[in-house]
Formats: structure tokens, C-alpha cells, sequence
């Protein structure tokens, strides 16, 4: 597919890696039904640009390039109080020369604190440019279209990216990253089985969906969901998915079983702790040297690990993880991480 036709900015130099993770595969046989487990690989997005990138900056890169074409000179997005999204969205636009203000969603009452670690600490080296605090369950495309609209009333031109910079044109960068994974692997002569992915705001796994389509690639996705289960997550995605597709102009209707999530592994909360997810992280850690993150990452992997306990994987199957990044949040969880 030809996405030359759509504006980007390029933030990292590179594709990401695919590399095998031979140790924690073994690792994770042992603890599998006859000692058998998969093959587990993945896919290095933790790699991408952008103080430290992570999925976010492949949807900037097209987010962005919207924002500069339309003469905008402030970006103001939305998230969490530990937010990569609105982490890398200020790298791209300090890089871009253009000012950023957040709108912040304080799930957890009194959880934003300015002088936070991790990625509140880099909101501010950044320098972010204002940061207005909202109560949980606000609308968060009003809250974000006040601050655009007091921006207008200064003369200034506004460019609103929603929560997780999941649109059509943010679900493009998930449609290019499947484009540089299926010549990655044609170059590696590697067949993978199974992909596991997050899916949170679904611009990740409902772009890759269209990508995959698009493509012809047919490796069955997995997302594991970091919020919802799949009554409420599934609906979302495909959504996200048919929204690239017709972006694309791929002229189909997203089928319904292109979609499929798994829930279970996001409770106590989304970002609250539970004992899979640290397992997860030190067990990462301690066979392959590569750190996940508490809120997402580490859940998402903790999916992998019950998919295969519960014999999901076929032994010795080929299975890929794309690592979306959030490695700032593992400091404001320290202490979280090294529990036993
Ligand atoms: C935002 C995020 C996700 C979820 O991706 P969506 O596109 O929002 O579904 C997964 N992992 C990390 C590290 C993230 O920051």
C-alpha cells in the first residue's frame, strides 16, 4: 500500500528491531503445561524517537505533520496523570518548534502531582507549557476544546490530538508500522503465528488491524486490554479500524472477527499494580535485560504469559510481542517493581 500520499515527519532513523528472546521463552516453558511454552519474539517500538519514544511516535508522525500543514503553532492533547502519550506528543512538538498544553484526567483523586517522577518530571524538563487538572469522567474532547478555544481568543492556532493520539491519521503510524514488519520478516525468513499487542485508546491495535487487511498479512492479533475487557474494548477497536481502513480507502467493512482482545489482566485498575504484571516485569528483566512498565507493558506481557500457561500457543509456536514502550513510569513505581 502507498501511504506516501499522507503527510509525515519522521522521528526515528530506523525500523525497530525484531529480535528472538530465547531466555525468557525458556523461562516461560518451564512454567507451561508439560514444560512446553512458544517461541516468544518482539518487536522493539520501545526503540522508537522521542525522549524516550514508544508507540505515540509513530502516530505523531502523522499527527504532526497534519498539525504543521494546517499552520497550527500549539498542540494540546489529553491523558493520565502519568501520560507517555502526553509525554512524547510535547517531545514532538518541542522538536516541531511548536508549544504544547495538556489536559489532565485525574482518574485517581489527587494522583497529579506536578513534582511527580518519571514522566510528570519530564513534562516539566520538557517544558510543557500549561497543564489544566480535570476530575475523572470529565469529557475530556470539551475540556481539551476549552483550552483550544481560549488559545484562539489569543490569536493563536490550536491543533487538538484526542486521548492516546487515536484517530484515523494517529491509526496510520500503526498501519505503516505493519508495512515495516512484514518486510522485516520476509528479510528474516520468519514466520510468526500469534502478534500480541496493547490495547488501550485502540489506535495501535486498530491500526494494525486496517495494516494487516491492507497488507494481506494474516497473523492472528491478540490485543490484551490495559483498561477494558472485550464487550467494551472489541467495539472500540473495530471502530478505530474501519476509521483507518476508510482513511486508506480500503472500500471494505472491518469484519468483526478481524477483532479480538482479551481481557483479565488490566484489574485491580487501569496503572493500578497486580502480581502478574510484576512477575511479568522482573521476569523481562531478569532473562532478556529489556524493561516493560508498569501500566502497560507489564500487564501486556503478563497476557502473554497466562495466553500460554492456559496452553493459548501451540509448543514451539512463533509468537511476537510489540513492546510499545512507557519506560519513564517504571521510576514513579520503584518500589511497586522490586517487591519480592
Ligand atoms: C498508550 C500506550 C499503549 C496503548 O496503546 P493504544 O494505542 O492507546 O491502545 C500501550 N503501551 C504504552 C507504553 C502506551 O503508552
Amino acid at each position: 500500500m502507498d501511504l506516501t500520499r499522507f503527510p509525515r515527519r519522521r522521528y526515528t532513523p530506523f525500523d525497530t528491531p525484531i529480535e528472538p528472546m530465547p531466555r525468557f521463552s525458556a523461562a516461560l516453558a518451564a512454567s507451561c503445561p508439560g514444560g512446553r511454552g512458544p517461541q516468544v519474539w518482539i518487536k522493539r517500538d520501545d526503540m522508537l524517537g522521542l525522549f524516550p519514544g514508544g508507540n505515540k511516535t509513530r502516530k505523531l508522525e502523522f499527527l504532526m505533520a497534519e498539525a504543521l500543514a494546517l499552520g497550527a503553532d500549539t498542540v494540546v492533547t489529553c491523558g493520565a496523570p502519568q501520560s507517555n502519550h502526553c509525554r512524547i506528543t510535547l517531545a514532538a512538538a518541542v522538536k516541531e518548534g511548536l508549544h504544547c498544553r495538556f489536559v489532565i484526567e485525574e482518574r485517581v483523586p489527587g494522583s497529579y502531582d506536578p513534582q511527580a517522577s518519571g514522566n510528570n518530571f519530564m513534562f516539566r524538563l520538557l517544558g510543557v507549557e500549561a497543564v489544566t487538572v480535570v476530575p475523572g469522567g470529565s469529557n475530556m474532547a470539551a475540556e481539551m476544546q476549552k483550552v483550544a478555544d481560549a488559545l484562539v481568543a489569543e490569536g493563536r492556532k490550536p491543533y487538538v490530538i484526542p486521548g492516546g493520539g487515536s484517530n484515523a491519521v494517529g491509526g496510520l503510524g500503526y498501519v505503516a508500522c505493519a508495512q515495516e514488519m512484514q518486510q522485516q520478516l520476509f528479510d528474516m525468513g520468519l514466520r510468526i503465528d500469534h502478534m500480541v499487542v496493547g490495547s488501550g485508546s485502540s489506535g495501535t491495535h486498530g491500526g494494525l488491524v486496517a495494516g494487516f487487511l491492507g497488507n494481506h498479512i494474516d497473523i492472528p492479533l491478540i490485543g490484551v486490554g490495559v483498561s477494558r475487557d472485550p464487550a467494551d474494548q472489541e467495539p472500540l477497536v473495530l471502530k478505530e479500524a474501519q476509521a483507518v481502513a476508510d482513511l486508506l480507502g480500503l472500500g471494505i467493512t472491518v469484519p468483526r472477527e478481524a477483532v479480538r482482545s482479551v481481557g483479565g489482566f488490566w484489574q485491580p485498575k487501569y496503572s493500578v499494580p497486580n502480581e502478574a504484571m510484576v512477575e511479568a516485569v522482573q521476569m523481562l528483566a531478569r532473562t532478556e535485560a529489556i524493561p516493560l512498565d508498569p501500566v502497560y507493558t507489564g500487564k501486556i506481557m503478563a497476557g502473554l504469559i497466562g495466553l500460554a500457561r492456559r496452553g493459548e500457543f501451540a509448543p514451539d509456536a512463533k509468537v511476537l510481542f510489540l513492546h510499545t514502550g512507557g519506560l519513564p513510569s517504571v521510576h514513579a513505581y520503584e518500589a511497586t517493581l522490586l517487591k519480592s
